[in-house]
């Protein structure tokens, strides 16, 4: 800087034109000659001969001026003064301007008088008269500008105030011919410069632009005094010299107590040149005339704009300032602090008395005794106290009150300011409150909060909520310094080093683990937490919190235990368990029901039972199932499958309904158990049962047989002895053969009817009408009993009706019950020759229901043996001729058709009353 300093110099004003030494040779120097400046000229005015003083103000030499015309020594003004020869110039004052070589001007006042041959101009130099009155002309410019300026800049409306200041940097610009010129001032923050608003001829390049940084340059200058900047010739570019563009500039301070508060710039200006006639005070007064005023505006915007955004901010906050009066015992408040404590307009200076009472009786003491020490001993003062109001139902306002003393000038001042906390105050007061049911629910939940410090990796803990004791029993004492991984439970360490490592990888963390409490045992938690980092990323606490799931985990796992065992039961059960829809559609089937269907469990889901049932079981099943109510949702029956590789299986099916909340079946789970050994056992016990009633029934069946055959042994023996006789009578004949052949068919009826009967019954059941039944039974014993004098009385036939079953199997009970009545009767005949065996068969429709009767006059049923009569192998009847199954083997038949065999005493024998169910199409 010190070299940049030297390049600087002062600016000193006019400068003296440097003694030059006389120059020579003089081409003549007149003898007699009184004045110092003259020349010769010849009659045409050119230049004879030149003074040596002339030639050194001019700063020129003798041959170049030798023979020239005097005009190319004066300036353009002065061509007029010396138009013609020198001879018409006699008589007259001649004013010459004369160009000098330092681009001074040589004023000189002459005439011309005759000299030899030639002319004499002797010249007086009249420079400093000249020069004198331009240069207080020239000041007394200057001041009116300064004086048009300072009144423009404080005269204009505020927003114009930019423009203005712009408009009177052009104007002195163009006064001076100043090219470039700017104003800059401090910055807000009052560390270096900035352009505030500038100038630039249009022929000149634009230094500066307005808000330009100009740095603290200026700060090493002297602030009283103008400055001359010449950097020519320096090549390396100080900050200085690139702000003015390399070129010649001038600085200007306006300084106020030798401070500099604005700096005029003006940029490729030589002021020494260009304003010759102003000197350093003009200048400073010329820039202090501009920079004094738009310091003043500027300050008073300042100013104001700080007073309304004070105001603003007092309004918005409810708060104001107060002071203590020096010298009084008053308090003078701000008038939005008077309006926000509700005391009438104009009330803004009150006694201090008065301004305590506006306080609540029990902050008052506190700010009376704070008020004097800060005024006594200037003690800051801060304290939040509440305002006294009449009624006791209004919220408290808090206000908080804060005060310092202050020495202005001579005078101590007390200031303070009151702002209105009542938000935050009761913000702190619902947020304690909050806080202290937090800690309280905490404590007594069955969560714990807990901190963890990291510390180069490792986690350990440094908080836990107040509820880890009830809980867990241990203290945070007794987790710090690696205990905790202790209390882990073995089983679960891999959980808990896992768990750590997730939550600082991801920085959350969700894991469920088992935690032995003081008392020994486990508890399963829940712990959830989360990584707190730096602004750098780095880990700084884990946050989490635990959650006592043991009982909800242990009735989790015991569900799952007992789901396990219930699987297993449905899996190893030897009963076929399953579940479908009311389409018959599997969803889920057992190992038993997959062995049947000879699959794997697996791909039972989406099999179709119906798949396995004829036709008609199919109808029977869906009906049977779409009888299921959300009242009634059980139903059991056998089924009959067509199993593969099987002929036909029997399974006791029992169902139960699903029903959704509208009452709709959903699915159906049924328990299922083989009945085809049972089945097929109970068919060949039936088939033997059979068996054993034909054998029976085989004396019978040959008299049944022997009738007929008699009848045609009759015949045909009559037949032949007409013939003998030579007696061919064709009627006879023919009535007899007709006889014969009736016979033959009801044998073979019999016949016929007995091979049917010995049949094996059909493997599903059939439609039929009882009648049948009853008709085939009289058909095969009619005529047997008829030959042991027993009498049968059959009813009628009624309306058709059908029953679902085996009409050989009914014919077959029937027949039981009739040889049974038969026995009876007869073994009673034996004591009571007298009695008339009679049966009366009867089939009756009631309902729904069919009840075929089969009545007796044997002397009926001892009481006491009614119930056992059922019973297998129950028999009164001698060895060798009861089996005892004959009335076991109905009832089973009669309750295979969904029907009831019972028996009862009356009209003196037995009473057996079969009901059958109609089949009514469902
Ligand atoms: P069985 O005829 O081979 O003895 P059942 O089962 O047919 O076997 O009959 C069982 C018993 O019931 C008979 O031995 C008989 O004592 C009694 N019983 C059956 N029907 C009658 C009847 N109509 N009157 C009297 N007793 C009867």
């Amino acid at each position: 800087m010190s070299h940049e300093k030297s390049r600087l110099s002062r600016w000193l004003g006019r400068s003296e034109v440097p003694a030059r030494e006389p120059s020579t040779p003089l081409v003549v120097e007149p003898d007699a000659i009184g004045a110092d400046l003259y020349l010769l000229l010849n009659n045409e005015g050119q230049i004879h001969s030149i003074s040596a003083h002339l030639l050194s103000r001019l700063g020129l030499s003798a041959h170049t001026v030798l023979n020239q015309r005097l005009m190319i020594l004066l300036l353009p003004n002065s061509a007029l003064v010396v138009e013609g020869v020198p001879g018409d110039w006699v008589g007259h004052m001649l004013d010459l301007d004369f160009r000098s070589n330092d681009g001074h001007t040589l004023h000189a006042r002459g005439w011309v008088q005759h000299h030899g041959k030639g002319w004499l101009l002797q010249l007086t130099d009249i420079s400093d008269l000249m020069e004198e009155a331009s240069a207080a002309r020239t000041r007394q410019q200057c001041l009116r500008l300064a004086g048009q300026m300072a009144e423009k800049i404080r005269g204009c409306i505020v927003e114009r105030l930019p423009s203005v200041i712009a408009e009177q940097l052009e104007e002195l610009a163009q006064m001076w011919r100043i090219p470039c010129v700017a104003l800059a001032l401090p910055e807000a923050s009052g560390i270096g410069w900035r352009v505030y608003s500038q100038y630039s001829a249009h022929t000149a390049p634009e230094l500066w632009q307005v808000g330009q940084r100009l740095g603290n340059e200026f700060d090493l200058l002297d602030a009283n005094i103008a400055h001359e900047l010449h950097f020519g010739g320096h090549t390396e570019l100080s900050p200085l010299q690139s702000m003015f563009g390399n070129a010649d500039g001038f600085l200007l301070p306006h300084s106020r107590d030798g401070v500099a508060k604005a700096w005029l710039m003006f940029g490729f200006y030589e002021p020494r040149r260009q304003a010759p006639d102003l000197g350093e005070r003009e200048w400073l007064n010329l820039c202090s005339a501009l920079a004094g005023p738009v310091l003043f505006r500027l300050s008073e915007q300042h100013n104001r704009h700080h007073v309304e955004r004070l105001a603003v901010l007092q309004d918005l906050l409810g708060t104001g300032w107060w002071e203590l009066l020096p010298g009084s015992d008053e308090i003078l408040l701000a008038p939005q602090l008077a309006r926000s404590l509700r005391l009438s307009d104009r009330v803004e200076r009150l006694a201090r008395q008065d301004w305590l009472a506006l306080i609540h009786p029990a902050d008052r003491q506190e700010l009376s005794s704070r008020l004097l020490q800060l005024r006594d001993k200037g003690t800051p003062m801060l304290l939040c106290v509440r305002l006294a109001h009449a009624d006791p139902g209004q919220e408290t306002v808090w206000l908080r009150i804060q005060g310092q003393a202050l020495i202005s000038g001579q005078v101590q001042r007390v200031l303070g300011f009151m702002l209105d906390v009542s938000d935050i105050k009761n913000q702190e007061t619902e947020a304690a409150a909050a806080h202290a049911r937090l800690d309280n629910l905490i404590a007594s939940s069955p969560a714990v909060i807990y901190v963890q410090r990291y510390d180069q990796g490792n986690l350990e803990p440094s908080f836990f909520s107040d509820s880890l004791t009830p809980l867990l029993g241990w203290t945070l004492a007794e987790c710090v310094n690696g205990q905790l991984a202790g209390y882990i439970h073995p089983e679960d360490h891999d959980i808990w080093f896992e768990r750590n490592r997730q939550l600082l990888r991801e920085g959350f963390v969700s894991r469920r683990y088992r935690l032995r409490g003081k008392n020994g045992d486990y508890h399963w938690l829940l712990d959830e937490a989360r990584l707190l980092r730096d602004d750098l990323g780095m880990p700084v606490e884990a946050v989490g919190l635990w959650l006592d799931v043991t009982e909800a985990t242990l009735a989790a796992e015991r569900v799952r235990e007992s789901e396990e065992r219930y699987r297993i039961l449905v899996e190893d059960s030897p009963a076929m368990i399953c579940r479908y829809s009311p389409q018959l559609v599997l969803s889920f089937g057992n190992r038993p029901l997959a062995t049947y269907l000879e699959c794997d469990p697996a791909e039972l889901p989406g099999i179709n039972l119906g798949d396995w049932f004829s036709e008609d079981q199919r109808e029977a099943f869906v009906r049977r199932i779409a009888l299921l109510t959300p009242e009634a949702p059980m139903s059991t029956a056998e089924i009959c499958l067509e199993l593969p590789g099987r002929e036909h299986a029997w399974w006791v099916w029992a169902d139960r309904g699903v029903f959704d909340e509208s009452g709709t079946l959903v699915e159906i789970q049924a328990v299922g158990r083989d009945n085809t050994d049972v089945r097929r056992s109970r068919m060949q016990l039936n088939q033997s049962a059979k068996m054993a009633t034909l054998g029976e029934m085989a004396t019978g069946l040959a008299h049944e047989i022997n009738q007929p055959l008699n009848v045609m042994r009759m015949a045909v023996v009559n037949v032949l002895k007409r013939l003998e006789r030579g007696n061919v009578d064709v009627d006879y004949i023919t009535d007899k053969l007709n006889r014969i052949d009736s016979q033959v068919q009801r044998a073979a009826r019999v016949v016929d009817h007995m091979r049917v009967f010995g049949r094996r019954s059909e493997v599903e059941e059939q439609l039929f009408d009882p009648y049948d039944a009853l008709e085939g039974t009289l058909a095969m014993l009619s005529e047997s009993m008829k030959g042991k004098g027993v009498h049968i009385e059959a009813g009628e036939r009624g309306a058709p009706v059908q029953v679902r079953g085996h009409a050989d199997q009914l014919e077959q009970v029937l027949i039981n019950l009739m040889v049974n009545a038969r026995d009876a009767m007869l073994s009673r005949k034996e004591q009571n020759p007298d009695l008339q065996p009679a049966i009366s068969l009867d089939m009756q429709q009631v309902d729904d229901k069919v009840i075929v009767t089969v009545q007796d006059n044997g002397g009926g049923i001892d009481p006491r043996l009614l119930e056992k009569i059922f019973e297998p192998f129950f028999t009164t009847k001698p060895v060798g001729v009861g089996t005892g199954l004959g009335l076991s083997v109905s009832y089973g038949i009669i309750e295979q058709m969904k029907g009831r065999l019972s028996v009862s005493n009356a009209n003196d024998g037995a009473r057996f009353k079969i009901t059958l169910p109609v089949f009514n199409g469902d």
